[in-house]
């Protein structure tokens, strides 16, 4: 019955006049979600069916699978792999809409959004829009390196990578083929780690069997990290073990060293230390990105947006931000919560339930973060997890890593595609996708991620 009338309420209803994109007048509350990353979309699952009309924008027409980003720059999964059609996922949703656009302004004095294809109109309006690469000012490091962001970064590096190994093959210049085959990563966090290790692994099964030509230990791989540790926001035990499995890789890991200039050949540290390299991989840190419009005052470090405890944006009343955009802070959490996938999943759960309540003048109860821990993977077959109390490395950790990543990723197809990947490359470490599909240019890369 509730299906039938909301199915009506699509077919029959026409565009409400003040809007510029085409979307049905329901009569229903609209709730407008910026961003189909993990919070957008835990926040479409809880609305999905129910008295709202739901219209996400994004300006791709998929979702990514972020943690796995250095898998398909390493060659180990396709991209399709990992990104997930919208219109796939909201399918048989009959109150949820998706639109491509990219939302560039919001109005809150009017409750309208303006966007690259037009204006629309809410009634609560969702930013849940992700971060970007964070060069910290430094332009000319941004301008010659690739950060890891967006799956076009993924294919990016891929490709810059391919085919600077092949051009190591044609030069007869000794120093040039140093740079070529040298890769910096900088950032000793999850993502850098998780490169690193991948790198070291390509470096050592791949290279010797592909590039006969030289020796695997012409590919260097150094990863930077200005702290003295590196996944610092994991347990110390997470740290050490880490540091053991990258150089038992042969990573050449260097800690309390930050990165100050890089001309694309050539990367200076704020030592004084200078690596020939003509690879660098950023991943060093993020700030947040979304529309002009929202106030500066509400706008804290990481270019955040600062939430009550309800998520709502301070200052509005149906405004709200969830995510890596959001930073909810409180005596508990100084800083806002983890830019995580599995703090933005529970945002989104839980305003989706908190906009049902606030429609039907129920109270609702602050946002609580439940930590589940924390897990890193170095190479094939080692890991290290802290799961609150309970901190283990080695293959368990591993095999509990490959469990959740694989359960975590969207759509069926997806899921078989990542596991058969991984199953044929536990046995023979082959990664068969090292392909040169398209010439990479860093200056068209450039201008990719000013878009
Ligand atoms: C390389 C890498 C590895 C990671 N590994 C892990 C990990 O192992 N475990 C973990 O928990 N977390 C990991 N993370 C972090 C995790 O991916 C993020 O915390 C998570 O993606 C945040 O979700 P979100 O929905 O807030 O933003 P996102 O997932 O970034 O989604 C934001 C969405 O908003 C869209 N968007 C942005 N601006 C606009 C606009 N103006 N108009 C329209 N659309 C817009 C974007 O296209 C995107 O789809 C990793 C991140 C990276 C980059």
């Amino acid at each position: 019955m509730k299906e039938k009338h909301l199915n009506n309420i699509m077919l029959e209803s026409s565009c409400k006049i003040t809007d510029e994109i085409c979307l049905p007048d329901t009569k229903l509350p609209r709730v407008v979600i910026i961003g189909g990353g993990f919070a957008g979309l835990a926040l479409v699952e809880k609305l999905k069916n129910k008295n709202v009309q739901v219209i996400i924008f994004d300006k791709n027409n998929f979702h990514q699978f972020q943690p796995l980003f250095y898998q398909v720059a390493t060659s180990a999964l396709e991209p399709d792999s990992i990104v997930f059609p919208f219109r796939k996922q909201i399918n048989g949703y009959k109150n949820v809409l998706f639109r491509l656009a990219e939302v560039q302004e919001i109005h809150p004095s009017s409750n309208v959004i303006t966007t690259n294809k037009g204006k629309v109109h809410y009634d609560y309006l969702v930013m849940a829009t992700g971060t970007i690469t964070n060069f910290f000012g430094m332009d000319k490091v941004e301008s010659h390196s690739l950060g890891m962001k967006d799956i076009r970064d993924s294919l990016n590096i891929r490709h810059m990578m391919l085919q600077n190994l092949e051009q190591a093959a044609i030069t007869c210049d000794d120093k040039e083929r140093d740079a070529l085959t040298n890769f910096v990563i900088v950032g000793g966090g999850p993502a850098g780690v998780e490169m690193a290790g991948a790198l070291a692994e390509f470096c050592k099964y791949i290279l010797p069997k592909d590039y006969p030509e030289y020796p695997s230990s012409i590919m260097n791989i150094y990863l930077i990290e200005a702290g003295d540790e590196l996944l610092n926001t994991m347990s110390d035990k997470a740290s050490s073990k880490t540091l053991k499995y990258l150089e038992g890789l042969k990573v050449n890991v260097q800690l309390n060293e930050a990165v100050s200039n890089y001309d694309g050949n050539e990367v200076t540290t704020n030592s004084g230390k200078t690596i020939l390299a003509k690879n660098l991989i950023w991943t060093a840190g993020v700030k947040g990105q979304f529309p002009k419009g929202v106030d500066k005052k509400h706008v804290v470090k990481g270019n955040r947006i600062k939430t009550d405890s309800n998520l709502k944006v301070e200052g509005y009343k149906n405004i709200f931000a969830i995510g890596d955009i959001a930073a909810l802070i409180s005596k508990d959490t100084p800083n806002g919560h983890p830019q995580v996938a599995q703090a933005a999943i529970q945002q989104g759960k839980y305003l989706g339930d908190s906009i049902l309540s606030i429609i039907e003048n129920k109270s609702v109860k602050p946002f609580k973060y439940k930590d589940k821990g924390s897990l890193a993977t170095v190479g094939k077959r080692k890991a290290v997890a802290d799961l609150g109390k309970l901190k283990f490395a080695g293959y368990f950790a591993w095999l509990l890593w490959s469990i959740v990543h694989l359960m975590s990723i969207s759509g069926f197809r997806n899921k078989l595609m990542v596991g058969f990947n991984w199953v044929v490359s536990y046995f023979s470490y082959e990664k068969s996708n090292r392909l040169i599909i398209r010439n990479f240019n860093p200056k068209s890369s450039i201008k990719n991620r000013e878009k």
